[in-house]
This record gives structure tokens, sequence and C-alpha cells, in this order.
């Protein structure tokens, strides 16, 4: 039996388990995070099935041990929340999915740059309030302008690639060259990309070289009225040097599909929550924000590929 957190997920489980499963594969689907609290729903389930919003810590994995679970499928690509190194001790098999559809966030990246870029969030909601008006809405053509990608691995080729077809110099920092990259801009550094660029979207992984890799100091270095997009990762923003910048207007606007608190955010039950984290409240305060609740990922194709991969995860398991 396998347990389950996410209820959208279930009709996509519901559609491969039918041609994936074996006939006696038992799911039991709970719409809750995983947690000291709620561990206990697993007993009696071989594996367990999470996402990034479940925790999965020293105490939970031993309590996940003692109720006979051996098997963590993680349906996302990060593993940050699960205890590594408690699960080999523990003797876990841990799978991921290491990519599914890099278009779906690349194309939502681009949405919020669509977006943020012609205050389109704006005019939506004083359009039914009745007014049409347009002051506040001038916005700037994409064609000609400079994009700043930062991180050239799946979803920022994808990015590169939608954002070259609207007429875009592409310039990118990475790591690793990747060639896949050489038809569509110009590697430089990271210190070169910040000031070319009209817009900038960081696309790689959150690691400890890259926590706050935006902070005051790379936001000096931005080119005045830039766009800064994040579908990445919260933590490579440095939120308060960020909301300084929108307070000098030296950025033009912010949008996020990550949040550094998302976790404690908005996968919380508590409004209160919200509430009380000072600095999205700070945030919330710029009619030149856009913050969404990690959904990047979230499309059918996207969905239907996770469950596919982690079908096959738990058959790798059973066959050892
Ligand atoms: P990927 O591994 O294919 O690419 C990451 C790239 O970042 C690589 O090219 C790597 O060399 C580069 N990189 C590593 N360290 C770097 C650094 N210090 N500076 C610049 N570049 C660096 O990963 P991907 O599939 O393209 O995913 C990118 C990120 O998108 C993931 O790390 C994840 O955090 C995020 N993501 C978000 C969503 C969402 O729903 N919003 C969904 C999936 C992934």
């Amino acid at each position: 039996a396998v347990f389950s957190t996410q209820p959208y997920d279930q009709q996509f489980f519901e559609q491969c388990r039918a041609a994936k499963a074996p006939q006696t594969l038992e799911i039991a689907y709970h719409s809750f995070p995983l947690s000291a609290e709620t561990v206990a729903l697993a007993s009696g389930c071989e594996s367990i099935c999470v996402f990034v919003n479940d925790n999965l810590t020293e105490p939970v994995l031993e309590k996940l041990k003692m109720l006979g679970v051996r098997a963590i499928l993680l349906r996302c690509a990060g593993f940050n929340n699960v205890d590594l190194k408690a699960a080999e001790r523990l003797g876990f098999f841990v799978a991921n999915v290491p990519s599914y559809s890099p278009e779906a966030v690349a194309e939502f990246a681009v949405t919020l740059v669509q977006t943020i870029n012609r205050n389109t969030h704006r005019a939506y909601n004083r359009v039914r309030e009745g007014n049409f008006a347009l002051d506040g809405l001038l916005g700037r053509t994409l064609h000609g302008k400079t994009v700043g990608v930062i991180g050239t691995g799946k979803i920022g080729i994808a990015f590169a690639r939608i954002m070259k077809g609207y007429g875009c110099r592409i310039v990118a920092y990475d790591v690793y060259r990747n060639p896949d990259f050489d038809s569509l801009g110009q590697y430089k550094t990271l210190e070169e990309v910040l000031p070319l660029s009209d817009i900038v979207s960081l696309h790689c992984p959150l690691i400890d070289s890259t926590r706050h890799l935006i902070n005051s100091r790379a936001l000096a270095q931005m080119k005045p009225g830039a766009l800064l997009v994040n579908t990445s990762r919260g933590g490579l923003i440095d939120t308060t040097a960020v909301i300084q910048a929108l307070k000098s207007k030296r950025l033009r606007g912010l949008a996020l599909d990550v949040y550094e608190a998302e976790a404690a955010l908005f996968y919380s039950d508590h409004s209160s929550d919200i509430i009380q984290d000072d600095v999205f409240q700070r945030l919330m305060t710029f009619p030149n924000v856009i913050v969404c609740g990690h959904q990047g990922f979230f499309t059918e194709e996207a969905l239907a590929e996770i469950a596919e991969v982690t079908f096959t995860n738990l058959e790798d398991y059973r066959h050892g």
C-alpha cells in the first residue's frame, strides 16, 4: 500500500495505476502533510509517496521504519525535505522524479514575466471593479529586451528558448556550460549578466553557494528598472533586500512562484501565520509584486509524468 499526501495527484495516479501498477496495489490518499502528528496513518504501508511540503525528519523516518514502511517515493525533483543521512542509516529506498515537464515551469516563468511587465494582475482586479483606466498599467515591449537567465539547466534552457522566440537577447550565467544554450545566447559572469538584463529569471538550485544569490550587492548591480522573476527556490533571494530595491524603485517589478518562508506559509492552514509574517506583508504592499504558491509545475502533463515515474520507481523498489 502507498500513503500519498496530495489530493490533486489522485486522478493522475488512478489513471496510471491501471496501466502501470499491480492489481493488488492499494493506495491510501491523505490530503495533509506528513509530519510527526500524521505519521501513524502510514501504518501498514510498504511505501509512502511524498511531496515538497512533507517533512521527513529523523524522528518521522524512525517512526516510519517502526510502522513497517520501506520505500520513500518523492513526487518531486528536490529532496531537501528528507533527512537523507537518516534515511540511509535506516535502510530506506528513496527515489525522486528527477525531471517532469521543464516546459511547465519555464512557461509559468514566462507567464510571470508577461504579467508583471504588462500589469495584467492589476488590470484584472480593476476591471472587476468597473475601472477601465490605464494609469499604472504602462508596460514595455519585450521584443529587443535583454533577458538574463541564471542557471541553464532543463528549465532555464526551455525558458531561454521561449524568450528568444519573443525577439529577446539572451545572456546567461551558470557554473557549468550547457551546449544546448550555445544557439540561444551568450554566457557571461553573474556580474556581467545583472547590469545588462532588463529581466532576470532564476533557474538554479538552492544550495549553500546560491542562498541569497540575489542580495543587496547583486540588486545594486542590476539594471535600474529591471524585472526579477523567481520560479526556482525562495531562498535564492534575500527578500528583505528585494523590498529595499522595490522601495527605491531600482526594481520595476518582482514576480515570485516561490518564497523564502513558503513551507511555513503556503502549506499552513493558519491564515494567522501569513498575517504574522512581516516580510510577506511588506511584500504584499507593492502593486508591482506578484507572489504565487509554487504552482510552476502544476500542469496536467507534469502531474501525469510524475505519476508515471513514481510507479516506475515503485516497480524498481519491488524488483530490488
Ligand atoms: P537542472 O538541474 O536541470 O538545472 C539547474 C542548473 O543550475 C544547472 O545547469 C546547474 O549547473 C545550474 N547551477 C548550479 N549552481 C549554480 C550557481 N551557483 N549559479 C548558477 N547556476 C547554477 O534543474 P531544473 O530542472 O532546470 O530546475 C531548476 C530549478 O527549478 C530547481 O532547482 C528547482 O528548485 C526549481 N523548480 C521549480 C518548480 C516550480 O514548480 N516552481 C518545479 C521544478 C523545479
